[in-house]
């Protein structure tokens, strides 16, 4: 069946500028991390690209590693490109990444300029594309000299394989240092992708934000329901089919009798808010005008259109931020 977007896609969604960077995403963006692999049916990717982008998420978010197997979820996005988006891509934010482990040998992971570039036309490859929006540094690599890592990028840059570049989870320092290597190289440090929630507040603590603001780089933030345990979804404990029960990145222990007993205090602020919890976590990871995107996961369209309603009240009161800061304290 042809899909054509939806004519209101660009009404309500806000778009936010990335950094100092004339690149504009969706304050919602889309990550086909999880349920983009060989074990979700192809149907199911293409009901939540198609609702995504009629809701006004321009923005999709994949890396070389994810699946599984590795690579197959930039397979079924570069179908879904040829069958659902053909004739869309300039509406579209493209992002991939290399860093983790993605073939065998020692050139197949981190960041040497012999993996970054070869991953990254793999990468095009797979998705039948000349170029992607973003491209990343999937993780800081120890041991090779972060000169390398950047010039790697900005060849990528330069080539045209990649309009931005960006880092992911470097620390605050790690960072720092980026931008500057990649200032000195006439490209700038456009985007990083950290983590961040409720539950995880890093890059407020250990300054990354602080230091973003002064490269002018801007940051989408991922994870922002907490793998889902910041929706309605746990509140009653772990339901079968969840995440939690699949064995993979998020730990069912993680969910005891406490983190319970929060989330429904959570739920409860976010109910007098007249908002879903995924909806208040979605806006709350927002209310930093630092942060430019929450790009969130889903197994469902439905999560989807759930989560954009979030852009329907995106400001908090200072006694709603003082109880959630009192319910996260406990
Ligand atoms: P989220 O915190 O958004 O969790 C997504 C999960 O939450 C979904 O799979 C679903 O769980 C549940 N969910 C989502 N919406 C709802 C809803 N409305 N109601 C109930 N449950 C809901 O993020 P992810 O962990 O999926 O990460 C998002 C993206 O971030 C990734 O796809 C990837 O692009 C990026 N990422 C980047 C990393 C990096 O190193 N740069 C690392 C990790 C992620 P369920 O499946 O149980 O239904």
């Amino acid at each position: 069946m042809t899909y054509t977007p939806a004519t209101t896609r660009y009404d309500t969604m806000p778009y936010r500028r990335c950094g100092r960077s004339g690149l504009k995403l969706p304050a919602i963006s889309l990550g086909l991390w999880h349920n983009f692999g060989g074990d979700t049916p192809h149907d199911t990717k293409r009901a939540m690209c198609r609702t995504a982008l009629d809701a006004g998420i321009t923005h999709f978010d994949l890396a070389n590693n994810y699946g599984p197997p590795p690579g197959s979820a930039e397979t079924a996005f570069g179908e879904i490109l040829r069958s659902d988006f053909a004739g869309y891509r300039d509406e579209l934010i493209v992002s991939s990444k290399a860093g983790y482990d993605m073939w065998p040998g020692p050139y197949g992971e981190w960041g040497s300029r012999k993996y970054l570039i070869a991953s990254c036309d793999q990468s095009l490859k797979r998705m039948g594309l000349e170029y992607v929006d973003i491209f990343y540094s999937h993780r800081f690599d120890p041991d090779t000299p972060l000169e390398e890592t950047m010039s790697a990028l900005e060849a990528i840059w330069r080539q045209g394989k990649a309009l931005y570049i960006g880092i992911s989870s470097y620390n605050a320092s790690q960072s720092r240092e980026a931008a500057r290597i990649l200032s000195g190289m006439g490209v700038p440090l456009v985007i990083h992708q950290p983590s961040y929630n409720m539950l995880n507040r890093w890059i407020e603590d250990e300054g990354l934000l602080d230091a973003l603001e002064d490269s002018g780089t801007g940051c989408i933030v991922f994870m922002p329901l907490a793998q889902g345990q910041l929706t309605g979804k746990y509140l009653n404990g772990v339901p079968d089919g969840s995440r939690a029960t699949q064995g993979k990145s998020l730990d069912r222990n993680a969910i005891d009798a406490t983190r319970i007993a929060q989330l429904n205090a959570l739920n409860d602020v976010a109910q007098r808010r007249g908002q879903t919890l995924a909806q208040m976590a979605i806006a709350w990871s927002l209310r930093d005008a630092r942060v430019t995107s929450a790009l969130i996961g889903a197994s469902r369209p439905e999560q989807i259109t759930d989560c954009v309603g979030a852009i329907d009240r995106l400001d908090f009161t200072s006694e709603e931020l003082q109880s959630i800061e009192d319910i996260l304290a406990q």
